[in-house]
């Protein structure tokens, strides 16, 4: 399939050429492809190789913004959350979450609850209303949260993605490629220049080394945090002053159940949440300063995540190093104030910044959240009009299939498999799902789960690896699904050793 895409790659002028395949490029191609635009995406891991795959997996309003009092971030946020959660009702999932305060905090539970009636008013009263909850109650419904100086909290609903960050990614990839785009991964872009009104852009295939020139009207760069080495390489102008600061999260044994996420203040103020991943719990993240992306935890980051974990949680044995399943690493790219000195770390505002260079036709996506994705997508179509001229076109470009396909898959699936199984296969795959349904029919060791307590059938693995794109085992284990983040070791072995039988 990938090779199939790079035969004839050569061969056009795009419209569009993007750089990059995380979630700004993924949904800038999806949407663009979707208005008969032609487009080429050039990522130079797997698609979600960046940040994308280390985010909380939150589809958030981002509460905690009220603080800095960025009232119109928060509401573009809520309305991309609410958006998001309208058209991906299986993929996308509300779910409550529950702030404990403690006398240390700053915030008093009362003012947490009036800013979450805020942030529910902000969000013009599409959830459910908040509610208070004193430490007596928070006690009663969470034994596990530690009562010692706890004041009390406030519950609201915000949403997340139960399979993960970079599995959301690659579905817009891969709309855009069902829709005609050209989506490489392991293709590095090594160089670009504008030349008579067209971009001629090296890249060079990273699996079978190759080097390619590709041509394009319009260039995006959706590099995330290598945006601005990239155009200063190329001598092109990025306009923002960029901040990177790093985010670890560890995965750990499940500490909750999977229909809540648990919130509290971190040592420095910041919100810290125990997220559901599977059947495993995600505890952090962490803000930190860098000077370039990394994927590197420290000890320190651990050391920060396990404090405030074990300070807040009442376990029978605190969580240490020994605990951690997995990592996850990221670097938040954020925008600055070009003429300030000193930034505020915290504070920076989280909302995307496009540029665009009229002269050049060249756009430049910078920062921004997950949860702005649909935003982002339509922020692009508009730039991409003004440039190439043309009308703007209405269009639902996003969302799962029709709830019709969704109940024809469901009557087909639920004579050959468990309900649970059926429900979890749409959510993963929508109609797709037939394909491994038919494997399952074919071969039927197939419906066997690829190790003991997983919810992964081997039917899935040998689907994924035949028709998502697959190049690398960890494309697969990590980005498709979420089982190298969620297995043992003893199950990591045996799902290795099922995929190399196939
Ligand atoms: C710890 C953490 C938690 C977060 N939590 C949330 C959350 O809960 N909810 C939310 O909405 N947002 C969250 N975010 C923010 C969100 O993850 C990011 O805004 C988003 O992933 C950024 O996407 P991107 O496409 O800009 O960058 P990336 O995902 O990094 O994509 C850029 C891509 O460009 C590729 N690339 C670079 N150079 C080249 C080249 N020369 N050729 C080809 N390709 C190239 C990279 O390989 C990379 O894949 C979080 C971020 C972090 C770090």
């Amino acid at each position: 399939m990938r090779s199939e895409l790079l035969s004839d790659i050569d061969e056009h002028i795009f419209d569009v050429l993007i750089i990059g395949g995380g979630i700004n490029g993924a949904t800038s191609a999806a949407c663009l492809q979707a208005h008969g635009y032609k487009v080429c995406l050039l990522e130079k891991g797997d698609f979600a190789s960046g940040t994308s795959q280390e985010s909380s997996n939150m589809v958030w309003g981002g509460i905690k913004y009220l603080e800095s009092l960025e009232f119109k971030l928060v509401y573009g946020l809520c309305k991309s959350r609410d958006l998001l959660i309208e058209h991906y009702p299986t993929r996308i999932i509300p779910i409550p979450f529950y702030t404990s305060l403690y006398k240390h905090n700053k915030y008093l539970p009362f003012f947490a609850y009036l800013g979450s009636i805020l942030y529910w008013m902000i969000a013009l009263g599409r959830t459910e209303f908040p509610k208070y909850m004193s430490a007596k109650q928070i006690g009663h419904d969470f034994p596990i949260i530690t009562q010692k100086k706890l004041r009390g909290g406030t519950t609201y609903l915000d949403a997340f993605l139960p399979e993960n960050d970079a599995r959301f990614t690659f579905q817009l990839i891969e709309k855009a490629i069902e829709s005609g785009a050209y989506c490489i991964n392991y293709m590095s872009v090594e160089s670009f220049k504008y030349e008579n009104e067209t971009w001629e852009v090296k890249a060079s295939d990273q699996i079978n080394p190759k080097q390619f020139i590709l041509k394009s009207k319009i260039l995006i760069n959706a590099a995330g945090p290598h945006l601005e080495e990239i155009n200063s390489e190329n001598k092109r102008p990025t306009d923002h002053k960029l901040i990177l600061s790093k985010g670890i999260h560890l995965i750990v044994p499940q500490l909750t159940n999977s229909h809540h996420v648990l919130t509290f203040m971190s040592k420095d103020e910041r919100l810290f949440f125990v997220l559901p991943m599977g059947n495993r719990s995600c505890i952090g993240t962490t803000d930190t300063p860098v000077k370039a992306d990394t994927k590197e935890v420290t000890d320190e980051d651990r050391k920060f995540v396990l404090d405030n974990i074990n300070q807040y949680l009442n376990l029978d044995k605190p969580l240490t190093r020994a605990d951690i399943i997995a990592e996850r690493c990221g670097v938040r790219t954020l925008c600055a104030d070009t003429t300030s000195e000193k930034e505020d770390w915290i504070h920076l505002s989280r909302h995307h910044k496009v540029e665009c260079f009229i002269n050049s036709q060249q756009i430049n996506i910078i920062g921004g959240k997950l949860t702005n994705c649909l935003n982002v997508g339509e922020e692009i179509l508009d730039k991409v009009n003004q440039l190439l001229q043309r009308f703007p076109e209405f269009l639902i470009w996003y969302g799962e299939e029709s709830d019709d396909i969704k109940e024809s898959f469901l009557s087909f699936a639920l004579e050959k498999v468990e309900a649970r199984t059926a429900h979890l296969l749409w959510r993963r795959y929508g109609s797709k799902a037939i394909k491994i349904i038919n494997l399952i029919e074919y071969d039927s060791r197939l419906k066997e789960t690829v190790a003991e307590n997983t919810d992964y059938l081997k039917a899935e693995l040998l689907y994924i690896k035949q028709n998502e794109y697959v190049t690398k085992d960890e494309d697969l284990l990590r980005r498709r699904t979420h089982l190298s983040l969620t297995s043992t070791h003893e199950q990591m072995e045996k799902i290795k050793e099922f995929l190399l039988s196939l």
